[in-house]
């Protein structure tokens, strides 16, 4: 009878007992007291919580589990980080060509393989007491106490702020040609900016859609010669200078966009059935807005990793003036793996 209702008891915290077992985030104490079986949680405290699972997050999980500090990572709502929307990183030393997702599965492997822990859930906050723990609760109720936090919250795409930009949103509207891309085959897009960004996605769009007009604010392109020369090249593509997109308008979907020339006023119309915006990125700080000192983009500031705050440390494309590409910020990743090592070792 004790055994059957300590099997339906056991039952009843599955879920608390699967944490303990993979996640390493509490202890289970179990009691007998009269024939009933008591469960006490007690929550460990981490040494070190890394919010963000793209190349920062997961070089430092790498690092610091190396050391052999436990790291637990909360992967947040885009595992992987932002490459996992490119099907071609060919700029990561040792890979003359590799798809993001499986440049990211690779780290986050090897991250485990280490002794890292991955969470996949997202931080919604972050609580502490001056030299206290850092308490980090999640999305879905659950909370993490970690005596140290990475934050890199990496950054996310940039809208342009025109009518109908958001309605068609999924719709039409794309910010990733490498995933969106091959539904537009045979038809005519707009890619909007000019920078690396940009180019790369103008002229992979070039590949299989009927034309591409690439409209940009300015009467240059932001982008390093190399990749300008591809766009030059293209007979596909149609440069459209010093002009701005005014509407993004359709039935379904897009059908037509209206831009604006900047320099004569001028307003013209495009059939085009898919626009990809590229026009760079914000930084992910909300959840820090109040906590460590950003700069006026919203980037954390930060020396070396370290922030505002102690024990609080950043990496990758969150810090301001980094440079924003997947190397540096595994550079970073494991600069802030060996501060925080210093760090918890001072304590
Ligand atoms: C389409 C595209 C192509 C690119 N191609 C290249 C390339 O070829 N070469 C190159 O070097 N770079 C490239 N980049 C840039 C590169 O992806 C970034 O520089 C790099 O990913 C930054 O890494 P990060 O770890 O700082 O942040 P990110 O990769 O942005 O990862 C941020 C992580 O934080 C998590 N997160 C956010 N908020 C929370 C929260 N509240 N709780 C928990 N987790 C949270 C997210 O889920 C995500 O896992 C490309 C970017 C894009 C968008």
């Amino acid at each position: 009878m004790l055994g059957l209702y300590s099997i339906f008891i056991f039952y009843t915290h599955i879920k608390k007992i699967m944490h303990c077992f993979f996640h390493r985030r509490y202890v289970i104490i179990v009691m007998y007291i009269s024939g009933y079986a008591l469960f006490f949680y007690i929550p460990m405290t981490m040494k070190i919580a890394i919010i963000g699972s793209g190349p920062a997050g997961m070089t430092a999980a790498i690092y610091a589990a190396r050391a052999g500090l436990r790291p637990l990572i909360v992967a947040g709502d885009s595992p992987g980080g932002q490459l996992i929307n490119t099907d071609s990183v060919e700029n990561y030393p040792g890979f003359e060509r590799i798809s993001g997702v499986d440049l990211m599965m690779n780290m986050m492997r090897q991250a485990e393989k280490a002794g890292a822990t991955i969470v996949y859930d997202k931080v919604v906050g972050i609580d502490w007491i001056s030299g206290g723990p850092f308490k980090l609760p999640l999305s879905s109720g659950d909370n993490i106490e970690s005596c140290s936090t990475l934050i890199a919250t990496g950054a996310r795409h940039k809208y342009i702020g025109c009518e109908g930009e958001s309605l068609f949103s999924n719709r039409g509207v794309s910010w990733c040609a490498t995933c969106d891309g091959p539904m537009y085959r045979g038809k005519n897009v707009a890619v909007i900016g000019g920078g690396n960004t940009a180019v790369m996605e103008a002229v992979f769009l070039a590949n299989f859609t009927n034309k591409v007009f690439m409209i940009h604010r300015r009467d240059s392109l932001r982008a390093d010669n190399f990749a300008q020369k591809k766009v030059f090249n293209n007979d596909k593509i149609e440069l459209i200078w010093n002009s701005e997109v005014l509407r993004i308008s359709g039935s379904k979907s897009v059908e037509n966009i209206e831009i604006k020339n900047r320099l004569d006023g001028s307003i013209t119309s495009l059939d085009v059935a898919g626009v990809f915006i590229a026009v760079g990125t914000e930084p992910v700080s909300d959840l820090v807005k109040n906590v460590v000192c950003l700069d006026e983009d919203g980037y954390i500031v930060a020396k070396n990793t370290l922030t505002s705050v102690p024990g609080i440390f950043a990496a990758g494309d969150i810090v301001s003036g980094s440079l924003r590409q997947a190397i540096s910020a595994a550079g970073q990743g494991a600069v802030a793996s060996r501060q925080i090592e210093e760090f918890l070792g001072t304590r």
